[in-house]
């Protein structure tokens, strides 16, 4: 799809989703939080949930974990305007509680629907949620993080949550040299040799496999 009409759809499903009020966070919420950056990105980064600034902002990682993204960014060169930034959830569960998997079942194919259209070549997963959601696996970060997989025609690479790194500082190194590898990444487009980089793999449908099925059950 070109640039245009990812825009045009992106714009679309926005408009079509924000009112959304398929579960209760949305009577708490102060704002949906669709995510932001181009429709047209080579490179996705997916969250876990809005926070309190997001959740004033309309805006996702616009707090402190959300400098620190930046800054991340800005150490590969690049800024947030040139990617596409998520969560998984698009409201805000009261006091930054964990998402529940009943609000994830029901959100997820909003998510899923942004990948469709983006189609962005990488998708980074930040922490735990997104990652085991776009893995399709109950395996935890520490085992998945820094290692690439290929999904369908998606790589995805999990990394540390920021935010986990702003509470455990001893985290930022590995955080840097994961983003690191995501230049590296990016930089051979996707196409980085196996033995390389040591290229992993889940037993896991396509992302739009997945979707299907979940349709099928009525899930979304
Ligand atoms: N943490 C997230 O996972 N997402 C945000 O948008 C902000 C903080």
């Amino acid at each position: 799809m070109e640039a245009n009409d990812k825009r045009e759809k992106l714009k679309e499903f926005y408009l079509k989703i924000r009112d959304c009020d398929r579960c209760e966070l949305s009577k708490v919420r102060t704002k949906f939080v669709f995510g932001s950056g181009s429709a047209d990105a080579k490179v996705m980064f997916v969250g876990e949930a809005p926070g309190k600034n997001e959740d004033l902002q309309g805006l996702p990682f616009v707090g402190q974990a959300g400098k620190l993204l930046d800054e991340l960014l800005g150490s590969i060169g690049y800024d947030r305007s040139e990617i596409f930034i998520a969560n998984v959830l698009k409201c805000r569960p009261p006091g930054n509680r964990d998402p529940r998997i009943e609000e994830i079942d029901t959100c997820k194919g909003y998510l899923m629907e942004q990948i469709k259209i983006i189609d962005p070549k990488i998708i980074c997963t930040m922490g735990r949620f997104s990652t085991q959601l776009l893995l399709d696996t109950d395996k935890g970060i520490s085992s998945l993080r820094g290692k690439i997989f290929r999904v369908g025609n998606h790589i995805i690479m999990p990394i540390n949550h920021p935010a986990a790194a702003l509470y455990t500082p001893s985290k930022t190194g590995v955080l840097k040299e994961d983003f690191q590898k995501i230049k590296r990444l990016i930089d051979s487009g996707g196409e980085i040799s196996d033995s390389e980089e040591g290229i992993s793999y889940l037993e896991s449908d396509t992302l739009e496999g997945k979707q299907e099925k979940d349709e099928q059950l009525g899930l979304f």
